[in-house]
């Protein structure tokens, strides 16, 4: 990897450190409250396989809710769209990420979108495999292949953590397998879930990963189409109107680029036929999104005219 530490983006990363501190970090899984708060870097990963970074890039960080853009890719490339998409919608809610009430309001049992947990869980219950091991392993080496580095891992003290407090999430499962939406067992799926949401890199790995859908689907390093052009088209596009939970539309006006968060404080963002972006910075907004990741994108934006909009 040709990456250098840069001395603009050292700059915008900076400036925007400075509202880490109106932020929280998460504590509702309980390791992730272990995070320091006032940490931001960033990584920019361009098509030609140069990259540009600012701040400590080499601290690993855990995936959480960004791995639900990498299930969906992997099982969509498995099922095909169509069968996916009988199982779960493609609108945005509204509501915040772990919200369960539009399960029994919106067509019962049927989650509006795979980015938030109930349409995640559905996703990650088609993930391939005879074992739980199987799946996991089988989504942990997709995930290596995208960003070229066989050493990422799973976090097991951070999947441990959830596992033991995620009782929304179970009974979400529970609510959708009344409905014949879910047809997985939800021990089984929790455990594939909590572990999808540990797997741990940095921000370097991050903003090549984001890369990859940057390139429809095309790695920069290998130049393989890891992901079908059509199927990566799918997953930038729940980017636009999902990535941010429910502050996807003020942040489609406000940066206007493709963009995943998730509770750790991380967000894969990218630019169409450019580049890819990894932020790593803990401290959390009221909507849960990286509150100095968000700045910085704000920043970025605006100066280099950014938004595809
Ligand atoms: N593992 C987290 C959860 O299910 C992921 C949520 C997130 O990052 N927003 O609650």
């Amino acid at each position: 990897m040709n990456c250098r530490c840069n001395e603009e983006l050292e700059y915008f990363v900076k400036e925007a450190k400075k509202v880490t501190k109106k932020g929280k970090v998460a504590s509702y899984i309980p390791a992730l409250a272990e995070a320091s708060g006032d940490d931001l870097s960033a990584a920019v990963y361009y098509g030609d396989g140069t990259c540009l970074y600012a701040g400590d890039v080499k601290k690993v960080f855990t995936l959480q809710s960004i791995s639900k853009v990498l299930s969906l890719a992997l099982v969509l490339m498995d099922h095909g769209p169509n069968k996916v998409f009988q199982y779960v919608g493609k609108e945005p809610t509204g509501d915040p990420f772990n919200s369960i009430i539009k399960l029994e309001t919106d067509n019962p049992g049927k989650p509006l979108n795979p980015m938030i947990n109930a349409g995640a869980l559905v996703v990650t219950s088609m993930i391939k495999g005879t074992s739980s091991a199987d799946k996991i392993e089988y989504l942990l080496n997709f995930v290596r292949t995208l960003a070229n580095d066989q050493s990422i891992s799973i976090c097991q003290r951070v999947s441990e953590s959830e596992f033991e407090t995620s009782m929304i999430n179970r009974s979400m499962c529970y609510y959708m397998k009344e409905y014949e939406i879910f047809r997985g067992e939800v021990e089984e799926v929790i455990d594939i879930y909590t572990k999808q949401c540990a797997i741990q890199m940095n921000s370097l790995d991050l903003a090549k990963i984001g890369s990859v859908f940057a390139l429809n689907g095309k790695h920069p390093e290998t130049g393989k189409q890891i992901i079908p052009t059509d199927i990566a088209r799918i997953c930038k596009t729940f980017m636009v109107t999902c990535g941010m939970y429910n502050a996807s539309g003020e942040f489609a006006i406000k940066i206007g680029i493709p963009a995943k968060s998730g509770v750790s404080g991380g967000i894969m963002g990218l630019s169409p036929n450019q580049f890819g972006i990894g932020i790593f910075g803990p401290a959390l907004n009221e909507k849960g999104n990286s509150i100095a990741g968000i700045r910085l994108l704000e920043l970025l934006s605006a100066n280099y005219n950014l938004s595809i909009f």
